[in-house]
């Protein structure tokens, strides 16, 4: 019964008039299809090399020949977590990557947060280890998409989620994450029409805690996120029912989440709507001796470092990135011998993309993201 009400719920806030409009453009099940793809494009990562102290050995030499930082995201592999200089979510490593001396950046993560990197550095090296690694929700919206979506609301102001390519950035008045997407949202004046892109999920949320109803939120999702779902989150809950819930807003879960704690299903002070870079700091000051991670599954490593004493558990532990794990020792090792894969920004549009995250840092705190 719950289920069906949250249903509802959802359907009033998302299935708006743009939502039908955008199905034109993107069909249901297409996140699920560009995991398909994914598996049937065989995208073979880099293997045959384990990940073991002659390898870290190498790897630490070839970055210090290289002049080298390397950077990994929360949902790398664990060993690539371990050997990188610092781990983080995709905004605060490109802010490591713009103020460190270091001359080459080595991303470990996907490509649109190389890009970023690339940005916020234009005349640094930046390379990612193999840049097959994309992001179903980047993909979501492209630059030709978002001029044609922008024609039909002249006037707009547009309002992209950091996952996006450099093309979209450029293309975009204010980047936000998921920390500070509402702040975003709230600082332009009401009477301005927002499109809000490419994270649905995200994009209700902003919806929701603004009151707005002149955002408009393009329908993309990423499929893994959007594969954490209400009844799953409503099982672990009802099993644990001391544990608090991390919840990353771009879940499928984020709405149900809220739903339950307002019907008094969930204590409303158990569920924690956190991005991935507050989750780190939310587990630290947690009294909770168990916590329900909802977001992909690489997160549960930092989380579990830095409270070890707390038993942390994944909503759904399928919620494996394929992309992210695109990034493999070998992979690592490749990169720092090679140099590859190298990212390029042409220079115009790194400025512009440049300036829309910009606009975000001056408007509040960008905090984390994923
Ligand atoms: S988990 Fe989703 S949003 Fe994050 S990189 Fe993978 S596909 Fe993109």
């Amino acid at each position: 019964m719950w289920l069906r009400t949250v249903l509802d719920y959802q359907a009033k806030t998302w299935l708006t008039a743009d939502r039908a409009a955008q199905a034109r453009r993107q069909r249901p099940g297409q996140a699920q299809e560009d995991q398909m793809t994914l598996q049937a494009a065989e995208l073979i990562p880099y293997g045959g090399v384990e990940a073991d102290a002659e390898w870290a050995r190498e790897v630490r030499a070839l970055a210090e020949q290289r002049d080298a930082v390397l950077l990994a995201h929360n949902y790398q592999i664990p060993e690539i977590q371990e050997i990188a200089d610092h781990t983080g979510d995709s905004l605060a490593l490109s802010r490591i990557a713009a103020s460190s001396e270091a001359s080459t950046i080595v991303f470990c993560g996907v490509h649109f947060m190389a890009e970023t990197a690339k940005i916020l550095a234009p005349h640094k090296t930046v390379l990612i280890p193999d840049a097959r690694a994309g992001c179903s929700l980047a993909d979501s919206i492209t630059g030709a998409q978002l001029r044609e979506w922008k024609a039909e609301h002249p006037g707009a102001v547009v309002v992209s989620y950091v996952n996006t390519t450099a093309e979209v950035k450029a293309e975009t008045d204010i980047c936000c994450t998921s920390s500070n997407a509402v702040d975003v949202v709230a600082s332009i004046p009401a009477d301005r029409e927002v499109l809000f892109c490419p994270d649905q999920f995200l994009g209700a949320h902003v919806r929701r805690e603004t009151g707005r109803d002149n955002v408009h939120v393009w329908a993309g999702e990423c499929h893994v996120h959007a594969g954490i779902n209400g009844p799953e989150l409503a099982d672990r809950a009802a099993e644990n029912p001391d544990a608090d819930l991390f919840i990353h807003p771009e879940c499928g879960c984020a709405t149900s989440a809220l739903y339950l704690a307002g019907e008094g299903i969930v204590e409303p002070s158990r569920v924690k709507i956190l991005s991935t870079g507050d989750m780190v700091h939310a587990a630290r000051d947690t009294a909770a001796t168990s916590v329900l991670v909802a977001t992909e599954i690489g997160m549960l490593h930092q989380l579990r470092k830095a409270a070890p004493e707390i038993d942390f558990r994944a909503v759904n532990d399928r919620a494996s990135c394929g992309y992210m794990k695109m990034i493999t020792p070998a992979a690592l090792l490749r990169s720092l011998r090679e140099g590859a894969d190298e990212v390029h920004v042409d220079l115009d549009t790194a400025a512009r993309a440049r300036a829309s995250v910009q606009r975000m840092i001056e408007i509040g705190n960008p905090g984390g993201d994923e």
